[in-house]
C-alpha cells in the first residue's frame, strides 16, 4: 500500500485530545511545529513531527507544501439548505428597509416563494447549482457537509431534491451527509394542518426514503408558525422508531423545540436563538448537541446563540452555517464563527473544535474533525505561519489547499 507523506507544516493542530464537551481553553490546544501528515487509503496513518515521520517512513511519497503553512481538519458545516433554486434578494431588502413577514409573504416572498423556483427547477439543474455551492464550500476548507431538503414540500419534489443532492454528492469529493427536511412548512397547496401533513409524510414519503436510502436523518422546524413542539413530537418519535437519526431546528423564535430534540434522542438542536436559563441547564443535561448558526443571527439581525453559556454550562457546542437563501445566504463558515467568537467571546480551541469534531458529531461521525490515526485524511492548509490568524482574519485568509480523503 502505498503512503504519502504531506508536509512540512510549521504548525499543525491535530485537535486531539479536546474534551468531548464544554469549555476549552487555548492552552489545551496541541501544536506541532514542523508538522507533517502520513496518509495511506485516503486515512491517516501518523501525525507527528515532520522530520520523525520521514525517518520513520522512509519509503513514503513525499508531497512538500511550499512556505508559510498551517494545517487543520478538514471543517465540518453541520447545517445547510444548499439544494435551493432563485434568491431571495428581495425579502432581504424588504426586511431591512422595514417590511413585516406578513407584508414580505404577501409580496411574494418567503419560504415558499423558494419552494416555487425550486419546484419550478429540474432535477439536473438543481445538481449542478448544489454542485457550484459545493465548490464554494470546499475552497473555504469544508470537507464534510450536511445538505437538507425541504424546499419541496410534497412526495415528489422532496425525492426530486434528495436525488438532486445524491447526485451532487456522487460528483463532488466533499462528503455529503443528506438530510430530510420535509417537514420544514406546511406547503400553502396542502390544504390541512400541520397533524395531518405530518402524517402525510409518514404515510407516503418516509416508506420510499427508507426502501431507497435516500438519508437516514430527519430534520423538522419547530416554531410555532411551523410545527409547534406538540405536533412535532409524535412524528419525530415514529421517526425515530423507524431507524432514522433526528435533528430540529429550534428555539430560533420561541422556545420548546430544544426540549422536543431532547425527549426524542436527536442528534442535534439547532438554532437556540432564544434559550434562556431553563433551556441551557436541560441541553446541558443531555445527549443533544446544540448547533450555533451565526449566519442566520447575520441575515437576519437578530441575536446570537448563547454561545458561550452554552460551553460555561458544558454542552458540546458546533458552529454551522445554514447556508439557505432565505436567512443565511452568504454560506461562509469561517466568517461566520469567527463573528460569532467576537460577540459570544469564544475561545479559538471551541471555535476549532465547534467546525471540526464538534460538529461531526452532531452528524453521528467520530472518523473527521481530528487528525489522527485511523480518521479520514481531511485536511485544509492556511498560508500563515501562526493558526491565530485564521479567526483573526474573519474567512478572509483563504485555504491554500484542501485535501478530501488525502486527494
Ligand atoms: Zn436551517
Amino acid at each position: 500500500m502505498s503512503t504519502t507523506l504531506i508536509g512540512p507544516f510549521r504548525q499543525l493542530l491535530p485537535l486531539t485530545g479536546l474534551p468531548e464537551r464544554g469549555a476549552i481553553a487555548d492552552e489545551q490546544l496541541l501544536v506541532i511545529p514542523e508538522g507533517g501528515v502520513l496518509v495511506a487509503a485516503g486515512k491517516i496513518v501518523a501525525v507527528g513531527k515532520w522530520q520523525d515521520l520521514r525517518q520513520q517512513y522512509p519509503t513514503a511519497v513525499l508531497e512538500e507544501v511550499a512556505g508559510d503553512q498551517v494545517l487543520l481538519p478538514g471543517l465540518v458545516d453541520a447545517h445547510t439548505h444548499i439544494c435551493f433554486a432563485g434568491s431571495r434578494a428581495q425579502d432581504f431588502a424588504a426586511r431591512n428597509a422595514g417590511k413585516s413577514y406578513l407584508e414580505m409573504a404577501q409580496a411574494g416572498g418567503g419560504i415558499w416563494s423558494t419552494v416555487q423556483h425550486t419546484r419550478a427547477t429540474s432535477q439536473d439543474a438543481l445538481t449542478a447549482l448544489t454542485r457550484a455551492r459545493l465548490d464554494r464550500l470546499l475552497a473555504n476548507g469544508v470537507t464534510t457537509v450536511e445538505i437538507k431538503s425541504g424546499y419541496g414540500l410534497n412526495v415528489v419534489e422532496e425525492l426530486k431534491l434528495l436525488h438532486a443532492i445524491e447526485a451532487a454528492a456522487d460528483q463532488h469529493q466533499v462528503a455529503v451527509v443528506p438530510t430530510c427536511l420535509a417537514a420544514h412548512l406546511v406547503p400553502k397547496d396542502f390544504g390541512g394542518p400541520p397533524e395531518a401533513y405530518l402524517q402525510y409524510l409518514l404515510d407516503e414519503l418516509v416508506p420510499v426514503i427508507e426502501q431507497e436510502g435516500y438519508c437516514r436523518r430527519f430534520d423538522i422546524f419547530i416554531e410555532q408558525s411551523a410545527f409547534p413542539a406538540a405536533v412535532a413530537r409524535p412524528y419525530l418519535l415514529a421517526l425515530k422508531e423507524r431507524g432514522f437519526a433526528l435533528t430540529v431546528h429550534g428555539d430560533q423564535f420561541t422556545t420548546g423545540g430544544s426540549q422536543v430534540a431532547i425527549d426524542c434522542g436527536a442528534l442535534s438542536v439547532d438554532h437556540l436563538e432564544v434559550s434562556g436559563e431553563r433551556e441551557i441547564a436541560q441541553l446541558a443535561n443531555s445527549q443533544v448537541i446544540p448547533v450555533a448558526l451565526p449566519g442566520a443571527t447575520i441575515g437576519l439581525g437578530c441575536a446570537f446563540a448563547p454561545a458561550r453559556r452554552l460551553l460555561n454550562a458544558g454542552c458540546a457546542l458546533a458552529i454551522a452555517s445554514d447556508w439557505n437563501p432565505g436567512s443565511a445566504p452568504q454560506g461562509n463558515l469561517l466568517l461566520q464563527a469567527a463573528v460569532l467568537a467576537t460577540f459570544e467571546k469564544l475561545t479559538t480551541a471551541e471555535v476549532f473544535a465547534g467546525i471540526t469534531q464538534r460538529a461531526a458529531r452532531a452528524l453521528g461521525l467520530t472518523d473527521r474533525g481530528m487528525l489522527a490515526t485511523g480518521c479520514r485524511a481531511d485536511l485544509v492548509a492556511f498560508p500563515t505561519n501562526d493558526y491565530r490568524e485564521i479567526l483573526y482574519q474573519q474567512g478572509s485568509l483563504v485555504p491554500s489547499r484542501v485535501w478530501c480523503e488525502g486527494g
